[in-house]
Formats: structure tokens, C-alpha cells, sequence
């Protein structure tokens, strides 16, 4: 059973496992979930990117879309319907 602590996102973690060994990997931060991951080179795990967010997402199902991006155009959608309702008046 391996210690896993996160010193920054985005950055860099450091897994101890308990042989006392420490292993170095690079993190990165999913833009979407906000989800910390650990990079290992090798390991066959698919990930996106995000081309909106310039960033690498995990790679789950629900970050292959853009949230951030998607949220924006629900906003927008919601200020041309009350633009729409306020002609009407
Ligand atoms: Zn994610
Ligand atoms: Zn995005």
C-alpha cells in the first residue's frame, strides 16, 4: 500500500510506497472535474484535451466535453430567452 500525497496541482506528487521508496511523477489538474491526476508514463490510461481549456483532462467520461465552455452557452441562451420575453412586452 503505497502513500500517495499531492503536494501541488498542476505540479509535481510523490508517491511513497513502503519499501521507503519514492517515486516522482508529474501532476496534472482536469479542467473540468478539477480531479488531480498523476501522470505515469506507460501506463496505457486515455486521456483528452481540452482544446478550449488548453489543458489535459482526465479522461472520464463526463470531462470529454467542455463544462466550463458548455456553461457559458447555457448562460447565453438564458439572456437571448429573457431578451426574447422582454420584446414580447
Ligand atoms: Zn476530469
Ligand atoms: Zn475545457
Amino acid at each position: 500500500m503505497g502513500r500517495i500525497t499531492l503536494l501541488n496541482a498542476g505540479g509535481y506528487g510523490i508517491i511513497t510506497d513502503v519499501e521507503g521508496g519514492i517515486e516522482e511523477h508529474d501532476t496534472f489538474t482536469c479542467p473540468h472535474c478539477n480531479g488531480v491526476q498523476i501522470v505515469r508514463p506507460g501506463s496505457g490510461t486515455q486521456r483528452g484535451y481540452c482544446h478550449l481549456c488548453d489543458a489535459p483532462t482526465c479522461g472520464k467520461k463526463n470531462c470529454v466535453e467542455c463544462v466550463p465552455f458548455m456553461k457559458k452557452i447555457e448562460r447565453y441562451e438564458r439572456r437571448e430567452e429573457l431578451r426574447r420575453a422582454m420584446d414580447r412586452v
